[in-house]
């Protein structure tokens, strides 16, 4: 039976749009044809044909007005444009805040420019003559990248006076400077800030972040509590964090 896809479907899909796309390119023939195939993968293309357009239309996108905000997903950059060339125009769009993945073109495609091009802020660089599927490719890899690390930034994180720990990055800072946790110095660190003033025996810590298969010592709790004071506590002598409950074990706070 052949198959058939309803009209509401076929509408459907050509309404969603994936992103809005700006592409600042002077050459017509490269313009057209990448706002063409951008458009064909569901983007939504907006185009202009030399820096000073390019630049109005992409601080428009960070206006703070959002009746104005054009609030672009992805820029596509050539490198050599009238009045604005790219590399400045980057540069303009990063000193603004934004942090909006852009695609750098360039018909040279020195290794030079590449690195200028990555080093004013740009996110990825494609050198002339190119395919539309690599073009179309980078730009969803881009996205995606994008897409992940909004996510991730919105992730909630642990909190407690000075210490800072987040789940997703596997960091932590104190008293706002980067600190290197051991795996598990890391896992006992969120385990306790997860549950505050909670007091945990020896035993159960082994439990949670060894597994119940650890044959060691419980003495393995405290050297790595001894550990993570040095790093935390400002004098690990007298700590403020993480605290001994004689007779049961540790809590934190
Ligand atoms: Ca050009």
């Amino acid at each position: 039976m052949p198959l058939t896809i309803a009209p509401e479907t076929v509408r459907f899909q050509s309404e969603v749009k994936l992103g809005r796309v700006l592409v600042v390119e002077d050459e017509e023939l490269i313009r057209e044809t990448v706002a063409l195939a951008l458009g064909e993968e569901g983007y939504e293309v907006l185009t202009a044909e030399d820096g000073r357009k390019g630049l109005e239309l992409a601080t428009k996108a960070g206006d703070s007005n959002p009746a104005e905000a054009l609030a672009l997903d992805l820029i596509i950059l050539d490198l050599m444009l009238p009045y604005v060339n790219g590399l400045d125009l980057c540069r303009l769009i990063r000193h603004e805040g934004s942090t909006v993945p852009i695609l750098m073109l360039s018909a040279k495609g020195t290794e030079t420019d590449r690195v200028v091009g990555l080093e004013v802020g740009a996110d990825d660089y494609l050198t002339k003559p190119f395919g539309m599927r690599e073009l179309v490719a980078r730009c969803r890899a881009l996205l995606r990248r994008h897409q992940r690390s909004q996510m991730q930034a919105q992730e909630p994180t642990l909190k407690f006076h000075e210490i800072v720990l987040y789940p997703q990055e596997c960091r932590v800072t104190i008293r706002g400077e980067e600190t290197s946790l051991s795996p598990k110095e890391f896992r006992i660190l969120e385990l306790f800030m997860a549950n505050p003033r909670r007091v945990w025996s020896r035993e159960q810590l082994i439990e949670r972040i060894w597994g119940p298969d650890f044959m060691g010592d419980s003495k393995t709790v405290d050297v790595h509590i001894r550990w993570l004071r040095e790093k935390l506590e400002l004098d690990p002598s007298r700590p403020e964090y993480l605290l001994t409950v004689r007779g049961f074990g540790y809590r934190f706070g």
